[in-house]
């Protein structure tokens, strides 16, 4: 049966956490109700309104009955009906209810999903790509799209059995970047032959790294930089297509830095040259 968050270009008063759309809705928290329809959330007008002008897909906009009479909200609606997109007007509650917090946001939007086409993937020599190798954690996950956004990186390659891109927890963590920041996935079988082909570096993080991070040359691109899952690190086949290993030195006891922050170190170590600091020699 179709889904009926399909329907387009409705405006439609529901005030029931009964009804099949809003219930079809809530569906969007189980990854494979996500799948099936192709959709996920995104919550607030900006978000919205950003994916929108990045020409991402609106589905369904859910905005609160209190918002009626807002102009931002109204303009918003209009566009989203002729971008043929429904229209649900619910009361406060059932946001609350979709978005399964206390204090929900007065708009949502259930989003077509886009992955980038890895086979596309042609990297200029001033590229940088990031390959996650089957990370876990969708805070993690959110939180290295958003920095893979601000730091430059040309996008996120997604390897192996991953959390998905597309769960609440990780779009709201991307703060917006999931619709700035192209994602492929690939299993770890078609990484190995992506990787055959890249046409420059591959910088693999490793705890056991023989190189210290800031020491490769990474204006000569383009580089694809690796990082191991969150529990068990890169595995030995992946390290093995590895053009460098580098390590961050770390002081004190912790055995690793999380995911998320080593991304940010290296990534940002990795784009020095293109945030040159104006008056710095180096
Ligand atoms: N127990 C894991 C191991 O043995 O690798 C720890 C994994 S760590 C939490 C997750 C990933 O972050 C690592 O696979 C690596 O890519 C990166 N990472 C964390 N700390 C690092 C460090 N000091 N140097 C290089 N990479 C690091």
């Amino acid at each position: 049966m179709a889904s009926p968050i399909a329907a387009p270009g409705r405006v439609k008063e529901v005030t029931s956490a009964a009804n099949p759309i809003i219930k079809d809705i809530r569906l969007l928290e189980k990854k494979r109700h996500r799948e099936e329809t192709n959709s996920f959330l995104a919550e607030g007008m900006k978000l919205i309104i950003d994916a929108m002008n990045a020409g991402w897909r609106l589905k369904t906009l859910i905005h609160a009955a209190s918002a009626k009479g807002n102009e931002a909200v109204t303009a918003l609606a209009t566009r989203a009906v002729a971008a043929g997109a429904d229209v649900l007007i619910v009361p406060e509650r059932l946001l609350g209810q979709i978005t399964r917090r206390d204090n929900p946001q007065m708009v949502v939007g259930v989003m077509q999903r886009r992955f980038a086409d890895a086979a596309s993937i042609r990297p200029g020599a001033d590229d940088l790509w990031i390959a996650l190798d089957r990370v876990r954690d969708p805070g993690n996950l959110g939180t290295i799209i958003r920095t893979a956004d601000a730091g430059g990186a040309r996008g996120v390659i997604l390897v192996g059995e991953t959390t998905d891109p597309f769960a609440t927890e990780t779009v709201r963590a991307t703060m917006g970047s999931i619709f700035a920041v192209p994602v492929a996935r690939m299993t770890a079988e078609a990484f190995k032959g992506f990787a055959g082909d890249w046409p420059g570096q591959i910088i693999g993080t490793h705890l056991e790294g023989s190189v210290d991070y800031r020491v490769p040359d990474y204006a000569s691109g383009p580089i694809l930089l690796l990082m191991g899952n969150e529990q068990a690190g890169l595995p030995a086949d992946l390290a093995d297509l590895c053009t460098t290993l580098i390590r961050i030195p770390q002081a004190g006891r912790a055995d690793s830095l999380n995911l998320a922050v080593a991304t940010g170190l290296a990534l940002y170590e990795a784009r020095r040259h293109a945030f040159a600091v104006a008056g710095d020699p180096s």
